[in-house]
């Protein structure tokens, strides 16, 4: 029968799929042989080495056994049914072994047979022994599915168990042989690996520990090799489009370099090297600019766009909350508009009239710098020459912005791309999900600044935090409170904002000195009043949301409070602790857990550690890439098996990208399909 059949094959054509189970497979996706060949196993057990009798340590086993005896008994009271069996092995060795209710097991031998027993030894019911192991005869036509090899474990689904889909994948092991060679055979060979029709497999029934792990080498290049050759693409296709070029002019890059109240650091000055003259390239920037909270992205932004602006041209700048629109709105006004810069505004809660006189401004150019939310794009606006974006802090994981920008912008030619982010990410995944950007790193933070002094507080000690909200509120600063909730719930011991705000409302001298709530849920209006209360002194304490994480500035914030300290991720926690510590005050990060079962290890690396990408990796190495980047996996870019921390991978797959476009090897249909399907994206939700 197997040889007939084909990846397109119905799965109800192999044995053991009558309707019922046919209807259970086709529910969870599962209809023909391809679908059955592309649901790959979660994990593996490796039941392939043969264990004798004597030799045995409590733990996962494999016997190669016959049965000498074998019986049945009901133990407490007819609750449970145990199969005891003694086992005897080829150096002639006896052990028990039991199942629990399992009583088919008691018809289930022949005598003189040989079988392999998988499973447990350990102790049971007082002894040691071996506990319900899965059983097959050693001599199985088809060879052996669930013993004595290396077991594929697959991802539940609904009734879908591995045992099942084991037997079904046995079935179709010649079909296999038709899978198309996705990668060319140039490839294969220059970097050393096997076969799709064999890794296919092994990854299914992996022989041995090696050739699993060749497997998934082989299966993650090609998903490396198909992103990077989509980035490749793309790259060559932002190449050939047309860009305004905007002349540097030492003159104005002068004039705000005198303007400012500091002095640059020597990465801000290199990074805004780099950025101006890419400006001056007839072909698109498109410039990633990396930099931990605090080291001075806005001031690099700002020159890039007081070129542009001086050229005549027109910029944007996307923040992806209002808040942060408004407070880049204050920061370029600050920067550019003493150099007679019209920076505006476009938010969703300007009043219509406002924002009816905006569009207009835009329209006619008297508007140089837009300051939007993301939501500026998809809107109706008639740029009259836009020529640079600037997207700061990218909360979902732009890919390929530039493909928005292409529907929005027909002038002909495609404005310059500078997107700003303080996600400290490691290189490997960089080059992933970056792979089409330029990268320029802000690596040192501008000097003077303190060191934040982050403690943590068990909430018994609250009256240490009272004690410090005093002092800095005497001095003049600003306190902020962070809250995992909005509102208090049943469901959630989380701390909420609301909580909090009517705890410290109690206290006149806090209410003295101003007191506010912002969180998620207030009306725009109110959002933006709290804000600029805060701004400007009315406010001193803040109760917050994490609506605040992203790049609040406001210098005379001093010290942040943490409540429900556990429930935050770290790269959350060190964005949040980044809204402190932005002038030349001492500056402190306070965390209150709420739960009273010990301070997590992970809090106390917070508070000795200050450097966004150690947290980063150490936040990687503890809870491993799939909860961090699980997205990737799950999500559009169908990373199912790289190791997003494989730099040394990335970096040959990203090469066989440049051999192959370079040589114009020629490429299989799949690949060009899937290339395609990544080239096409643009965000990873
Ligand atoms: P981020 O990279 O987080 O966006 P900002 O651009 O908001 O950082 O800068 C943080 C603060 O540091 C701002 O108040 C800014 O004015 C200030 N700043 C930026 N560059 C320097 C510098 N070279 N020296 C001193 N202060 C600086
Ligand atoms: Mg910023």
């Amino acid at each position: 029968m197997s040889e007939k059949l084909s990846l397109s094959s119905s799965l109800e054509s192999l044995k053991g799929v009558g309707p019922a189970k046919y209807k259970l497979l086709a529910e969870s996706g599962l209809s023909n042989i391809a679908d059955l060949l592309d649901y790959w196993p979660r994990r593996y057990v490796d039941y392939s080495k043969l264990s004798l009798i004597k030799e045995i340590s409590p733990g996962l086993i494999t016997l190669k056994v016959s049965i000498v005896s074998i019986k049945g008994r009901w133990a407490c009271g007819r609750a449970m049914h145990l199969t005891e069996a003694i086992v005897e092995d080829e150096a002639g060795d006896r052990m028990p072994v039991v199942w629990f209710n399992q009583p088919f097991r008691l018809t289930g031998f022949k005598t003189g047979e040989d079988y392999f027993l998988s499973g447990e030894f350990k102790v049971n019911s007082g002894r040691l022994n071996l506990t319900n192991p899965t059983v097959e005869p050693v001599k199985d036509e088809n060879g052996q599915a669930n013993t004595a090899r290396i077991i594929p474990i697959y991802p539940e689904r609904s009734n879908l168990n591995s045992r099942l889909l084991r037997s079904l994948i046995l079935q179709v092991k010649d079909a296999v042989d038709h899978i198309p060679e996705t990668l060319p055979k140039e490839v294969l060979e220059e970097y050393k690996l096997i076969s799709k029709t064999q890794s296919i497999w092994q990854l299914h029934m992996p022989e041995t520990m090696e050739s699993l792990s060749l497997a998934k080498r082989r299966l993650a290049f090609e998903e490396i090799l198909t992103l990077q050759l989509a980035v490749q693409k793309n790259k060559q296709f932002i190449q050939k489009l047309k860009a305004p070029q905007i002349k540097f002019n030492l003159d104005d890059t002068k004039e705000l370099v005198n303007s400012l109240k500091f002095k640059l650091t020597d990465d801000q000055r290199r990074v805004s090297w780099q950025i101006l003259q890419d400006l001056e390239k007839s072909e698109p920037m498109n410039r990633m600019l990396m930099g931990d909270v605090g080291s001075g992205k806005t001031v690099v932004a700002a020159f890039a766009a007081l070129q542009a602006i001086k050229a005549g041209k027109q910029v944007v700048v996307l923040a992806p909350t209002e808040v942060l629109a408004r407070q880049h709105h204050k920061s370029f006004t600050e920067l550019l508009g003493s150099l007679g810069t019209g920076v505006q505004l476009l938010v969703g809660s300007l009043k219509p009239k406002e924002k009816k006189e905006n569009l207009a401004q835009i329209e006619e150019g008297r508007a140089e710098l837009i300051v939007g939310t993301h939501a500026l794009l998809q809107e109706k606006v008639k740029f009259r020459n836009l020529s640079l974006v600037i997207v700061d802090e990218q909360h979902r994981f732009g890919v390929n912005q530039r493909k928005e920008l292409q529907k929005r912008v027909k002038e002909g030619y495609f404005p310059h791309l500078l997107t700003m982010t303080a996600t400290p990410i490691p290189r490997s995944l960089a080059l992933i999900l970056y792979g089409e950007l330029e990268q320029s790193v802000l690596k040192t933070k501008p000097p003077g600044r303190i060191e934040i002094e982050t403690k943590l507080i068990p909430g018994a000690s609250k009256q240490k935090v009272w004690d410090k909200m005093k002092t800095e509120l005497e001095a003049g600063n600003a306190v902020i409170f962070v809250c995992p909730a909005i509102t208090d719930s049943e469901a959630s011991k989380r701390v909420s904002a609301e909580k909090v705000f009517a705890e410290l409302s109690k206290k006149a001298w806090i209410k003295k000195h101003g007191l506010g709530l912002l969180h998620g849920k207030l009306k725009p209006e109110e959002k933006e009043r709290v804000m600029a209360d805060f701004a400007s002194r009315q406010i001193n304490t803040l109760v917050s949301t994490t609506v605040i994480e992203v790049g609040i500035d406001v210098p005379r914030a001093t010290l942040m409070v943490i409540e429900g300290a556990e429930y935050f991720g770290l790269a959350q926690l060190h964005q949040l602790r980044g809204r402190v510590g932005r002038s030349d005050l001492p500056s402190f990060c306070y965390l209150v857990p709420v739960k009273n079962d010990g301070i997590p290890a992970r809090l106390r690396y917070f508070a000795e550690n200050s450097d966004g990408f150690k947290l980063a990796q150490y936040d990687l190495e503890m809870r491993g890439p799939g909860q961090i980047y699980g997205k990737l996996q799950s999500g559009a870019l169908d990373l199912r098996l790289v190791d997003v921390t494989d730099l040394s991978l990335v970096k040959k797959a990203k090469e066989a990208a440049q051999d192959i476009l370079k040589n114009e090897l020629a490429l299989s249909k799949e690949l060009k399909a899937n290339i395609q399907k990544h080239q096409d994206l643009e965000y990873l939700n």
